[in-house]
């Protein structure tokens, strides 16, 4: 890696947003639809591309995303921002056609445990239920393959690469393209990214990889910059840090897109977003749920913003 300053400019990354989705489905109550499309319209107002807005689950398991279609008929459509949905089922596949998005996402966990757990199945049932939506998919929209616990479990541990593999290859076996590996409960670590990153480039050269990591233990964002030397140009990350796993305990808020934003940028990575804009909509975020966010680049602001001196407090340390 080139840490030169000011650094050279690389490769453009996309963000992918995920906290209408992966955040608010942790939330206790009931997020406005008119919040959750106000929230989407913002992210894309300030340069968000892709967006991965909500889930279309039953809302009988999670009621919070029980508008996933509203939410979606609301949203101001732009030719420029990519709008996907999660689909756990056929029927989810359907009822996101139905929304009109731009692609689905579906998924299944690395660990037979997390899987049985978070679907009530065993991988090969979920991945049975993968190639009914690919069918419906086909043609229709591009779907992409998620591994959950990609990067260990919190029931089994370690999780070997041949299992996230095994998984890669169901997928590719469905022409499916996409992937995005999942670090459901902040377990990746840089050497566990570059190995599994790295498996992957070595069997599938075509496929598209996004890294999904939560900063559970503090290392998120390291994780990214080693994606990000390996060659990976999707990242996905949740405003504020929202958000986290319910089924998976001790799993903590995503990678925070502003933080993630400001450490791309200033290493010389365009991502087309504008950090004031992202940090107002953090803030409109927090007022939302009516809590402090982890984020921290909303606290601290951008790196050259400058304070008067009358005022400040003399500290040594
Ligand atoms: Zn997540």
């Amino acid at each position: 890696m080139n840490y030169a300053e000011p650094p050279t400019l690389r490769p453009r990354v996309a963000v992918t947003e995920v906290g209408t989705r992966d955040g608010f489905q942790s939330e206790a109550a009931f997020i406005p639809t008119a919040d959750k499309a106000g929230v989407i319209d913002a992210l894309i107002g300030a340069g968000v591309t892709h967006v991965e807005a909500t889930s279309f689950v039953s809302p009988r398991a999670v009621p919070q995303l029980a508008d996933a279609h509203e939410v979606l008929a609301r949203v101001a459509r732009r030719a420029d921002a990519h709008l996907s949905a999660l689909v756990p089922n056929p029927r989810g596949a359907e009822r996101a056609l139905g929304a009109g998005v731009d692609e689905m996402v579906s998924f299944v966990s690395a660990s037979e445990t997390h899987n049985q757990a978070n679907l009530n199945a065993p991988i090969a049932v979920s991945l049975a239920g993968v190639a009914e939506v690919a069918s419906i998919a086909r043609g229709r929209t591009p779907l992409r393959g998620a591994i959950a616990c990609a990067f260990g479990c919190p029931f089994e541990g370690e999780v070997p690469v041949d299992a996230a593999l095994r998984v890669v290859d169901a997928y590719a076996a469905l022409g499916i393209d996409r992937l995005t590996l999942g670090d459901t409960t902040g377990m990746a670590t840089p050497p566990t990214v570059a190995r599994l990153v790295q498996a992957i480039g070595g069997r599938f050269p075509q496929m598209r990889v996004a890294l999904h990591f939560h900063n559970t233990r503090g290392i998120g964002l390291a994780n990214v910059m080693v994606g990000l030397d390996l060659g990976v140009r999707e990242f996905e990350s949740s405003i504020g840090g929202l958000g986290g796993c319910t089924f998976a305990p001790g799993a903590t808020g995503n990678v925070c897109t502003e933080d993630l934003v400001y450490l791309l940028e200033r290493s010389g990575v365009p991502t087309g977003v504008d950090l004031d804009a992202l940090i107002a909509v953090a803030q409109r975020v927090e007022a939302i749920v009516g809590r402090t966010l982890p984020g921290q680049v909303m606290k601290a602001g951008p790196r050259l913003r400058r304070y008067s001196i009358d005022g400040a407090r003399r500290a040594v340390g």
